[in-house]
Formats: C-alpha cells, sequence, structure tokens
C-alpha cells in the first residue's frame, strides 16, 4: 500500500479498521473519522485479507460520497475497488432488483419513478375517483403512501387494519388506504416503481424468495453502512437480513447528527443494534479531526441542549481558530452582500479559493438573494440540490421519449409526451386510452395501438402516427448505445426542431440544455467504467441521482450553495450558516412538539460542524417570505451557543457598501475574555424558579443572575446602535460583556 494508513490513525480507529469480523457500531460526533475508517477497512479487506471486491457491500448517503469513497480506495488498493458494490440503499437495491425483477413479476427495465411521476399519478387517482384535491393533496398523500412503505405496510394491510382507516378518518381524509391501492395498482401496471419500492420490494423480495436472499447473504461477506442514524426501517431490515449468516455487520453514524426523522429515520435502529447483535462490538470515536476548538465548542454547546441524545464527549486537537462571526443585516438583500463581502474580503486577505467556502441554509428559496450577490461580485459559486439539472422541462420531455421507447407502460411518461410537441392529442383522449386499458384487462402499448377502435377520427391518426414513431424509438434503444438513441430520439421526435425554432433566451438555454445532456450520455457511454451502455442502463442511473449528487462541472473552484440536509458528510474550510431566524430556522412547519425541536437542533448541529476554520452565521431583520416582507427575530439557535465562541457584527452595513467593506462591519467583541479550554464552561445550576427579566432597564451596579455564569454584577452599560451591552463581573465566571438583546438575565 502506498500509504501507511494503519499509523495515521488513533487507537480506536485502528481497532475498527482491524476489527473487520462479527458486528460492530462506531457512534462518534462529527469529524472524528468515522467515514475515513470505513474507507481504511474496506482497503484493509481488500489488501490484507485478499477479501474478492465482489463480497463487500458498502451503503453510503449519496451517490457522490459512494464515488469519493471508492476514489480513495482506488488510490489506496488500485482497480480491485472498481467491483466494490458501493453506492446508495436505492442505486444498490435496485441494481439487485432488476436482475430479480421477474421474481416480483417486473421486468427487468422497469421505471423508476421520480416525485413527480408519482405526485401527478396521484393527482389522476384523485380526479378518477372524484375527490376534494384539495383535500387529498398529490403531496400529503405521497407523503403518507410514502411513510407505510416505508414502515413496510402494504396497502393490504393499510385497508385491512382499521387503525390507518380511523387515523386518516380523524384527518378528514378516508380515502388514504383506497388511493394508496389504486397507486400500487397503477405503478404495477405501468412496470414502474417509485423510490420508496425500491426498499420495499427488496424486503419483499428477500421474505418471499429465500433461495434469492440466500444468494446475496453468501455473496456480501462483509456489509457496511455509513450515515446509519438515517437509515429507516425498512432499510435496517435488508442490512438485517443480508448479514444474517456471516454477521460481519460494520454500521458507523452519529445520533446527533439524525435529520431524516420526518422522513422515517429511525434512531431506534441504533439502540435495535445492540439487542439485535449481543456479541456487538462498540467502538467509540472522541477526537474531533477536522474543526477548530471554537467551532467543536460552538458545536458541544448547541447539541447539550437536546435531551434526546446518546452523551459523547467530542474534543480537538486542533487550534483555537477565530471566534464565530454574527452578522447581522436589515434585510435578506443586505444578508447577501455581506455574506458575499465577507467571502470576497476573507479571499483576499487569507489566500482561499472560492471551493473553500460553503453557504448553507434551511430552505432551497434562500439561495436567491445570496445568488445576487454573488454574481454582482463575480464570485463563481454553483447550487448543489435545487432543481436540478435533469428536473427541467426540456430534459423530462427528451427523457419522457426515452423512458417510453424503453417501457412502453410507463405512463407518467406516456403522458408527458404524448402531445409534446403538439400532435392534437388532447389529456380527454389519453384518458379514454388509459380508461380503456384498464377495461380490457389490457396494458397501455395495446390500447394505444388499437386507438381506432378507442378513439377514432383525427385523434386515432394521431395516435396511430405516434405509435409508428414510438415503434421505431424501441429498435433503435435495443439496438444502439444510449447516446445514438438519444440523439435519434431528440432529432426525430421533434423536440429538438421546437427548442432550435424558439429563438428567445429561454429557448436558446433550453436548446443549449438537451445538448448538455447529449453532451453528458456520451461520456456515460465513453466511459469505460460503464459497463452496460445501453439506454436502460443510463436511465437507472440518473434516476437515482439524489439532491447532493448534483454536481458534474468541470472547474470546480466554486462557492458551495446547499440545503443544510444536502451537506451532511461534508467538510468545508469556511461555511456561512445564513437565516438564523426564529420561524426559518428552526423552521415554523417543523416545529410542533419537543422532538421536532430537537431534529432542527441536530439540523443546527451538522450546519456547524461541516465547518473547518471559521464559521459565520447570519440574520436579517426583514425577510420577503411566501411574496411577504416580514419582520424577523434572530433564532433560538443563536442564543444556545456559548458566547465565548462568538463575535458580534454590532453596524449595520450601509446599503451601498461595497465589496470589500466587509472587515469595517465588524466591530468584535474587544473586550472578549480570556478563552476557556473546550468543555470546560462553567457551570452554574440556576435558581430553581429563574426567569429572566426584562433588561431594557438594566443599569449599572445592578445585580443579575445568569443561567450558566451564575451571580454578577453590572459595571457598565454601553450603547452601540440598536444594541445595549452590558459589562458584568461575574462571581465564579469573572468578567464577560453580554449583548442585551440574547443574555437571558434575572435582575435580583
Ligand atoms: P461526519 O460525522 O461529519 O460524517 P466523520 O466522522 O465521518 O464526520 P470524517 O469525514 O471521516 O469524519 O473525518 C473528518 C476529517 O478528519 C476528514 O478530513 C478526515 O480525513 C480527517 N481525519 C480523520 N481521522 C484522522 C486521523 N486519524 N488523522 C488525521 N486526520 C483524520
Ligand atoms: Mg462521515
Amino acid at each position: 500500500m502506498e500509504e501507511n494508513y494503519l499509523e495515521i490513525l488513533n487507537p480506536p480507529q485502528r481497532e475498527a479498521v482491524l476489527k473487520t469480523e462479527g458486528p460492530t457500531m462506531i457512534i462518534a460526533g462529527a469529524g472524528s473519522g468515522k467515514t475515513r475508517v470505513l474507507t481504511y477497512r474496506i482497503a484493509h479487506l481488500l489488501k490484507e485479507k485478499n477479501v474478492d471486491p465482489f463480497s463487500i457491500l458498502s451503503l453510503t448517503f449519496t451517490n457522490k460520497a459512494a464515488k469519493e469513497m471508492r476514489h480513495r480506495i482506488e488510490e489506496l488498493v488500485g482497480t480491485d475497488a472498481r467491483n466494490l458494490w458501493m453506492g446508495t440503499f436505492h442505486s444498490v437495491f435496485s441494481r439487485i432488483l432488476r436482475s430479480e425483477a421477474d421474481k416480483l413479476g417486473y421486468p427487468s427495465h422497469f421505471t423508476i419513478y421520480d416525485s413527480d411521476d408519482s405526485k401527478s399519478l396521484i393527482k389522476n387517482i384523485v380526479k378518477y375517483y372524484g375527490l376534494d384535491d384539495k383535500l387529498y393533496k398529490p403531496n400529503v398523500v405521497l407523503n403518507r403512501i410514502s411513510s407505510a412503505k416505508n414502515r413496510l405496510v402494504s396497502w393490504q394491510e393499510y385497508t385491512n387494519n382499521p387503525i390507518y382507516l380511523a387515523d386518516d378518518t380523524e384527518n378528514g381524509k378516508p380515502e388514504m388506504g383506497k388511493i394508496y391501492k389504486e397507486y400500487v395498482k397503477r405503478c404495477f401496471k405501468a412496470d414502474a416503481m417509485d423510490f420508496d419500492d425500491l426498499l420495499f420490494n427488496t424486503n419483499v423480495l428477500f421474505r418471499d424468495h429465500v433461495d434469492v436472499l440466500n444468494k446475496y447473504q453468501q455473496r456480501f461477506k462483509y456489509v457496511m453502512v455509513d450515515e446509519f442514524q438515517d437509515t429507516n426501517i425498512s432499510q435496517y431490515l435488508i442490512t438485517k437480513k443480508l448479514a444474517a449468516v456471516r454477521r460481519n455487520i460494520c454500521v458507523v453514524g452519529d445520533d446527533a447528527q439524525s435529520i431524516y426523522a420526518f422522513r422515517g429515520a429511525d434512531i431506534q435502529n441504533i439502540l435495535n443494534f445492540e439487542k439485535d447483535y449481543p456479541e456487538l462490538n462498540i467502538i467509540k470515536l472522541e477526537q474531533n479531526y477536522r474543526s477548530s476548538k471554537t467551532i467543536v465548542g460552538a458545536a458541544n454547546s448547541i447539541i447539550g441542549k437536546n435531551k434526546n441524545q446518546l452523551r459523547k464527549s467530542v474534543w480537538t486537537d486542533n487550534d483555537e481558530g477565530s471566534l464565530i462571526d454574527l452578522i447581522k443585516a436589515t434585510t435578506d438583500n443586505e444578508e447577501g452582500k455581506l455574506v458575499a463581502s465577507a467571502i470576497f474580503e476573507s479571499k483576499n486577505q487569507d489566500h482561499y479559493h472560492n471551493s473553500d467556502f460553503a453557504i448553507l441554509y434551511r430552505t432551497n428559496s434562500q439561495s436567491r438573494a445570496l445568488e445576487e450577490a454573488l454574481r454582482r461580485n463575480n464570485i463563481k459559486y454553483k447550487i448543489v440540490g435545487g432543481l436540478s439539472f435533469y428536473q427541467r422541462k426540456e430534459i423530462k420531455d427528451i427523457l419522457g421519449y426515452v423512458r417510453f421507447s424503453v417501457n412502453q407502460n410507463d405512463e407518467q411518461a406516456l403522458r408527458r409526451i404524448i402531445n409534446t410537441p403538439k400532435r392534437g392529442i388532447g389529456a380527454a383522449s389519453v384518458e379514454k386510452l388509459i380508461v380503456a386499458a384498464a377495461e380490457n384487462n389490457a396494458d397501455l402499448w395495446t390500447a394505444l395501438e388499437n386507438a381506432t377502435q378507442i378513439l377514432g377520427g383525427r385523434a386515432a391518426s394521431a395516435v396511430n402516427d405516434f405509435v409508428t414513431m414510438i415503434k421505431s424509438f424501441k429498435l433503435t434503444v435495443a439496438k444502439k448505445d444510449a447516446f445514438e438513441a438519444a440523439s435519434h430520439i431528440a432529432k426525430n421526435s421533434g423536440l429538438l426542431k421546437e427548442l432550435y425554432d424558439d429563438k428567445t433566451i429561454e429557448g436558446r438555454n433550453r436548446y443549449e440544455n438537451v445538448q448538455e445532456l447529449l453532451n453528458g450520455i456520451k461520456e456515460f457511454v465513453d466511459n469505460p467504467e460503464s459497463e452496460d451502455k445501453s439506454m436502460a442502463s443510463f436511465l437507472q442511473e440518473i434516476a437515482l441521482l439524489t439532491d447532493a449528487d448534483n454536481d458534474k462541472d468541470e472547474d470546480k473552484d466554486y462557492v458551495t450553495l446547499m440545503t443544510i440536509h444536502s451537506s451532511k458528510g461534508l467538510e468545508f474550510k469556511n461555511v456561512f450558516v445564513v437565516g438564523m431566524e426564529e420561524d426559518l430556522f428552526p423552521s415554523q412547519m417543523m416545529i410542533s412538539s419537543r422532538q421536532d425541536l430537537e431534529e432542527e437542533r441536530r439540523l443546527f448541529y451538522v450546519a456547524i460542524t461541516r465547518a473547518e476554520k471559521k464559521l459565520y452565521m447570519s440574520y436579517a431583520l426583514t425577510r420577503y417570505r411566501f411574496g411577504r416582507l416580514k419582520t424577523c427575530e434572530p433564532s433560538r439557535f443563536l442564543e444556545e451557543i456559548d458566547k465565548d465562541f462568538l463575535k458580534m457584527n454590532l453596524k449595520f452595513s450601509a446599503p451601498s457598501s461595497p465589496a470589500g467593506d466587509y472587515a469595517k462591519n465588524f466591530i468584535g467583541n474587544t473586550t472578549q475574555p480570556v478563552r476557556k479550554p473546550v468543555n470546560q464552561a462553567v457551570v452554574h445550576k440556576p435558581s430553581a424558579d429563574f426567569k429572566p427579566s426584562n433588561t431594557s432597564k438594566l443599569a449599572e451596579g445592578d445585580k443579575v443572575e445568569h443561567p450558566k455564569f451564575g451571580f454578577g454584577k453590572v459595571t457598565k452599560i454601553e450603547i452601540q446602535g440598536a444594541n445595549k451591552k452590558a459589562h458584568i463581573t461575574f462571581e465564579k465566571a469573572g468578567e464577560k460583556t453580554l449583548l442585551l438583546s440574547f443574555a437571558k438575565l434575572r435582575i435580583l
């Protein structure tokens, strides 16, 4: 091995790499090397234990993470790494489902419906049953179905068990079970699986076909799972079944970073793991290698507020680092400007590249103001996630043709393309064809082929032409590689011409996007790593791209903008967490209980722990949300950070502030007390009846109590702009300067 990896690791990390047999669980804080341990463990199995790469299964949270891990292992052990089974749950098990599809009554070329397809199918079903579409919103229905599937509740169980009906009736949606049933039926008829089916059906496959399960149990001698805290029960059961014979399973995760409970992830899996494997080897990693002491300290002070957690201590040997900059802006646009100029300034001063910065936000819609400011300052940026390339209309249209040429039962693809470009086949005609197919127990394609009997007239002849065209595409797809097939389809479907004829700027953009798609397909075909160069194989690859995988730029030097959810597992030198406002973060929509608040807090912990060197947080006093200007309050999470780690920006920038003025906007906390070592904060047990007082009348000489610093006396009040600061000498904690809008003080 070109690198002696065992020497680089600390003792518990080394133990985790060396102990390859039997069940192992590593639950450890952010940045403690969990992912690195998994990587080295696989390298070790390949190189030192001569394990066949085909017998190692490693599950990651994004495809990008899998790619990076594979790349790293290749550096360590060579091209053997290419043969590892590595990817997201969805991509690995869709591959297995394809080769076993016949056991479930599916063809191996089944289509994967994305959430748009699923929602539009639900919309059709709601209409078909004449239900109220305001009540049965596609989003709501899909979530309900999805959560049932992720708990392995089939439609049969759902409709038979009165609990679900009672629950749905109470929510005013008693027909949910009926929709679930029809949805499953239609997907099956369309030879399609949605995302949740990929896991649900894998469970069914392993439950009903012991021989198949046996085969994979023998194949996968080692099973590994990263980000274990975010697996749902359906995923958990798959790994449990696969590892049942050899029991060589290693899971790594951090309960403090569990952020997908709203999608069915279950921390309970961590607790169950101990029960399922009594011989379990538990390894703790406590040293953080990623972040400065300040960042680790701030993260610890936040997560300590959660009641529901496995206590662990995280520390670091890294430098103290700079304090967290807190940026206060009057508006969301000004927030964008201040962030852009902070990046500009830091690049100049510390010689950072764009790629050393990430801006993280709670919701995608926050990116607009930031993008505008970055563009103005000529700072290259890239939004990861959001409306991905493959979700654009023109791309979906072309792919719709491609999908339908591969699978003629794909109802959602058919609906998309049958009249795009316009060829005189209206929605009513399509509906008639679908109903006719259902009534005659025939598939959709047969109905299309018999359009003359079903529709008659002009519509029928248009459908006949369409059928002839698709037949020729079908042949092309079967005979040619993905690139040749896609080029043929783009040209002969009439789509490319329609876009070419549109000379508006948007039209040009769309045309270029289609060219870009074709480039991407060419790249796929030319890549020596793609074994199967068919269109079906390309479709499979792109159907499973996650938000965080949307990253195919050649030039890598850009600032990354993404939601905190997408940032999991990643690290950046400098991180901005923007929009630190009540109702936005924590999100108003998400917090209806203490548990939800704790999930938001874990999300905040994930955000903070992405940073290596420096962390910035910002909030605006007003923000446009849902089309209205709203005044905002700083997030409660800001108050929860130990003030020792914060530096305040106490001055507003002038609205015309040019880039580069960032430093002037910072006054900083000049009377910063002597820093305490991380993890040894003064602990004061507040009086039982502790209630913060209104501090607007606080004056010099007043005696106060602070929940953490204890008792003290105000020595000076300082007013700066809209902010009031108090200098307080605490009996135990010493001199502190507190911002009164934040500090929780009780006047005695
Ligand atoms: P997260 O919880 O965010 O997923 P993690 O526990 O998976 O974090 P890694 O990403 O594996 O942590 O490691 C964090 C950083 O620390 C990486 O840059 C990694 O290379 C580095 N690192 C881990 N262990 C060591 C070590 N023993 N010596 C030096 N650097 C290390
Ligand atoms: Mg990790």
